[in-house]
């Protein structure tokens, strides 16, 4: 079946301190070019406005909410441009995207006050998964050969990215290369996929991101053009979409602007201040913040298919994140029996099997540690026939925290 993808979103900025760097924006595909692309196209975006419009109008959007979004991050490649892309950049760079959504970045208090009464923040976190796709524990990274040009819609390109990608209902999957369409520009910063079933259906939903712009490999400002794609990948527009003419960028918030300005102050086309701190504008040197439309427009899009699955409990419990049920939910799935023990040893059985037991280490009433063992997730003998009659304390590490069972040796 071949589909025919909805907007497709481009952003390919030079970085600040590279001026000499040609900025290009060819690739910057206007989203109403796509949406007319097909009917089929067409038809997608305006179920999924009307959703938000619907959404948007219900009162159904509360302060509080805190969404947890499970992501993986694919890097393709070893060298970009020079830098490189490990487990620690990736935490990082996710902390510092996580930072922006949430109004925790250093400019957020600081920003033009023009926009004070509209600024606002989203309560999301994006965090690595812990579960992989098999059941197995993951650091929520893979790394694989490079490959170029994987923000293309081709078979191609298509068939690589759906054979990598995570269940796309389960996880945000984030690719990491460097040179994005495969055309040898390797200074393109970050490309997005808007929310569309179709691609998530065939594992094709999608940020794809220049491992040189990631916060450690670039500059503070610049490395927040991977929370722009991140806003796109939420169903935000630029703000500089549609011009002048109304709905513009579909968000009643932001001034409508006529095109994308590379200075931070500017004027738009009615005369008045334009957001030029927003992160949807190309003005990566003065980041700083989303409007409350821009927040109200994400959370509606929180909630379509492509993107309500992720954040749902279950799913979090699948992918080892989630954090409010804790370990205490947990607990009555590891048996450890018999107890008293008294033929001189002990099994340890997990029921769960997103349940990951890593360590198992047993402590006397004293607190000392008398012995720790590698776990296997499923049966576990232990000998404690050298112990004493007491009362001791099977410590188990798991994905979800710490799980203690008392345990009771009686000798014959
Ligand atoms: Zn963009």
């Amino acid at each position: 079946m071949r589909t025919i993808f909805l907007v497709i979103i481009a952003m390919t900025l030079n970085v600040f301190n590279a001026f000499a760097d040609e900025v290009n924006l060819e690739n910057c595909i206007n989203h109403i070019d796509i949406i007319n692309k097909s009917a089929e196209s067409r038809l997608e975006f305006e179920r999924l406005e009307k959703l938000t419009e619907e959404f948007i109008k219900s009162n159904k959007i509360t302060e509080d909410k805190e969404y947890i979004i499970p992501v993986v991050f694919h890097v393709f490649g070893t060298d970009f441009a020079g830098k490189e892309v490990n487990l620690d950049i990736i935490k990082s760079a996710l902390n510092h995207t996580n930072n922006d959504f949430n109004g925790l970045n250093k400019d957020y208090e600081t920003s033009d006050p023009n926009f004070d009464e509209v600024k606002s923040k989203l309560k999301i976190k994006f965090e690595l998964a812990k579960i992989d796709p098999d059941g197995n524990p993951t650091n929520g990274v893979t790394f694989h050969d490079p490959v170029a040009g994987l923000a293309n819609d081709n078979s191609n390109i298509n068939a690589i990215v759906s054979n990598v990608s995570w269940d796309n209902f389960s996880y945000m999957n984030v690719f990491i290369t460097l040179d994005l369409f495969g055309d040898g520009v390797e200074n393109q910063s970050g490309f997005a996929y808007y929310p569309n079933n179709s691609m998530s259906n065939s594992g094709l939903a999608r940020v794809v991101y220049n491992g040189r712009y990631l916060l450690g490999n670039t500059n503070d400002k610049f490395a927040s053009v991977l929370t722009h794609e991140f806003g796109h990948w939420l169903n935000l527009f630029h703000t500089f979409t549609g011009g002048c003419t109304y709905p513009n960028d579909y968000v009643d918030d932001t001034p409508p602007v006529d095109k994308a300005y590379m200075g931070c102050p500017a004027i738009n086309c009615e005369n008045n201040p334009i957001n030029a701190e927003n992160f949807m504008d190309y003005n990566s040197q003065c980041y700083s913040m989303f409007t409350s439309g821009q927040i109200d427009r994400m959370k509606a899009a929180l909630e379509f298919d492509s993107r309500k699955t992720l954040w749902q409990e279950d799913n979090l419990i699948k992918v080892g994140l989630d954090v409010n049920n804790s370990v205490d939910l947990y607990e009555n799935d590891v048996v450890v029996f018999p107890n008293p023990v008294t033929n001189g040893e002990f099994n340890i059985n997990n029921y769960n099997n997103n349940l990951i037991i890593d360590e198992i280490s047993l402590y006397d009433m004293l607190g000392n540690n008398i012995a720790s063992y590698k776990s296997v997730n499923l049966l576990k003998t232990i000998d404690v026939s050298k112990l004493e009659s007491g009362v001791y304390v099977v410590r188990m590490n798991s994905n979800y925290g710490i799980i203690t069972k008392k345990l009771l040796i009686q000798k014959k």
